[in-house]
């Protein structure tokens, strides 16, 4: 039987350390799913955009403040395909140069580029999720409608259209328009488009998922085609990106069992919409898990021997980037993500009383790292907070300046423990956790996203804090957020002190056994195939 053959569209993506076309969770996704499509052989295209500035490049002023930078990249790597596709936005002509990513045989990325001489706005595929929403419109329309139009320029033909995240949704559109163009009723080109697309959310925070105003979208010429009721009948009013995802697409998912729940609870009111069904995220072995690790599956007992050498690399790592010196004998825990503030990332440090004396008697080490959005204020005082805690416990916490693939790799290879507090149901999945547990770093985490399901407490890792989320308390939602902060502190001081300390320090034998079941009950559950076998015999068939 021949696959069917995927466009996957994608706004960014994580492909290597250096290449600086992603922000975050996203495009490390999108990244780790073109390469296992490559090691499996199957037929899949990404269509993405070539980001001059890529997102933030963050690092701290002489304040300690964390402060954005954006340095031009050039790539030497990239394969001109000669193609140039034409895309109408505000009324003028954006011209896109297609690139390839050439070290992708059956997978290739092609990237779109507006910073051409004859451009008016070069400017668009500039910096990614910049600060302007109607920039951030036109980078949509580049994705959607000018990727539908390289694929048809490249001559590349497609079963399947995979709309990563909603700011994708303009490829369905432009479908729709192409459909109707050939004599079809608005009606009838959507079911057909439908059959052809899938759609996945990624956003269990009400306001992260993206709208637009209808004036602003008109501006702009998104729906110069369409009218807008037609308009409101794909994405209400305003204009919801994911609304419109969830009904341009013939089935949705998730990106874990818990998001799932969330996402239909979420847009349960929203009626002639794809179902959605829970297809949990998975991670790039090759990319993520050490060889050293892979090499040693049948030997527990030399388990300890590579860990320890994983932990020493990244000690020698942060001696490199920070010239702290961390202690390879003494609890190592990491905490790496995007600093915001459902993410809780000072968690650990709210009450003084509970953490001081572990770090007074030297009992416990924690690197940090992270960006916060260049507009989230409070995302950079968090980092603010956590880099004032490595002033003030020198060689013992550290904070590690502008998170990128790189640091994430030594991290999750080399700590001891993984921690994860955001507030329940708001992880969809998380996936550094994966990365960190394939390596036998043992997760400690709140009950949300992927670890609520992969959670065996006490023999994987640890859970805390029963995954209570704020609307299993009383009281008003910001008095309810209180108590839940409150519930997973004082559950997460607990877990540390009575279990994981005492196993670290006292019965090696059992953590070196809590290593192996992290490894087995992980490394192919959450590989990134696992998730593409799950995507093609659940969605692309
Ligand atoms: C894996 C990874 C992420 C996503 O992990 P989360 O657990 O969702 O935070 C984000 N950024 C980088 C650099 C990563 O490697």
């Amino acid at each position: 039987m021949q696959m069917p053959r995927i466009a996957f569209f994608c706004m960014e993506y994580g492909l290597e350390s250096d290449f600086k076309i992603y922000a975050g969770g996203l495009g490390i996704l999108a990244g780790d799913y073109l390469k296992a499509a490559r090691d499996m052989g199957l037929p899949i295209v990404g269509i993405g955009l070539l980001w001059k500035q890529g997102y933030t490049r963050q690092v701290l002023n002489e304040k300690d403040y964390p402060v954005d930078t954006y340095p031009n990249y050039k790539y030497d790597f990239l394969e001109d395909t000669g193609i140039k596709i034409r895309v109408k936005i505000r009324n003028r002509d954006v011209y896109c140069r297609v690139w390839k990513v050439d070290n992708f045989d059956n997978a290739p990325l092609y990237l779109l580029d507006t910073d051409l001489d004859e451009n008016e706005d070069r400017w668009i595929t500039g910096q990614l999720y910049g600060y302007f929403e109607e920039e951030r419109v036109a980078q949509e329309m580049v994705l959607g409608i000018g990727g539908i139009k390289a694929l048809k320029a490249l001559g590349i033909e497609v079963d399947v259209y995979h709309l990563n995240e909603g700011h994708a949704v303009f490829a369905a559109l432009e479908l729709i328009k192409e459909q109707m163009q050939k004599g079809l009723s608005f009606a009838e080109a959507r079911e057909l488009v439908k059959e052809k697309v899938v759609f996945t959310t990624h956003t269990p925070v009400k306001q992260g998922n993206e709208e637009h105003t209808y004036r602003r979208l008109d501006y702009m010429g998104a729906f110069d085609f369409f009218t807008p009721e037609q308009m409101g009948e794909i994405g209400g009013i305003p204009f919801n990106m994911t609304v419109a995802g969830l009904r341009l697409a013939g089935k949705a998912n998730a990106v874990s069992s818990l998001h799932n729940i969330t996402a239909n609870n979420m847009w349960a009111h929203i009626d002639n919409r794809a179902e959605i069904i829970g297809i949990t995220n998975g991670v790039h072995r090759p990319t993520w898990v050490s060889d050293k690790i892979v090499q040693n599956t049948s030997n527990p007992g030399g388990l300890w021997e590579v860990h320890k050498g994983l932990k020493q690399e990244l000690i020698d790592f942060i001696h490199k980037r920070t010239g702290q010196k961390l202690d390879i004998n003494k609890l190592l825990i990491g905490f790496a993500r995007r600093a915001v503030p459902y993410k809780r990332g000072n968690l650990i440090f709210k009450n003084n009383d509970r953490i001081e004396p572990l770090l007074k008697e030297g009992k416990i080490q924690i690197i940090f790292s992270g960006k916060a959005h260049p507009l989230d204020d409070e995302g950079k005082e968090i980092i603010a907070s956590q880099v004032g805690l490595a002033r003030k416990y020198p060689g013992q916490v550290v904070f590690l300046e502008d998170y990128d693939m790189e640091i994430a790799r030594y991290m999750t290879r080399g700590c001891d423990v993984w921690l994860n507090n955001p507030r329940k149901p708001m992880e969809a999945c998380g996936t550094s956790g994966m990365k960190a547990a394939m390596n036998g770093v043992l997760n400690l985490s709140v009950l949300d996203g992927w670890w609520a399901e992969a959670c065996r407490d006490g023999k994987n890792g640890w859970q805390f804090g029963d995954g209570m989320s704020a609307d299993d308390f009383t009281g008003d939602l910001e008095a309810r957020v209180i108590k839940q902060d409150r519930n997973d502190l004082t559950a997460l001081y607990d877990v540390l002190y009575t279990r994981v300390l005492p196993t670290y320090y006292n019965n090696r034998e059992e953590w070196l056994k809590m290593m192996e079941r992290s490894i087995d009950s992980t490394y192919d559950r959450y590989s990134a195939r696992r998730m593409l076998g799950d995507y093609y015999n659940l969605l692309y068939q």
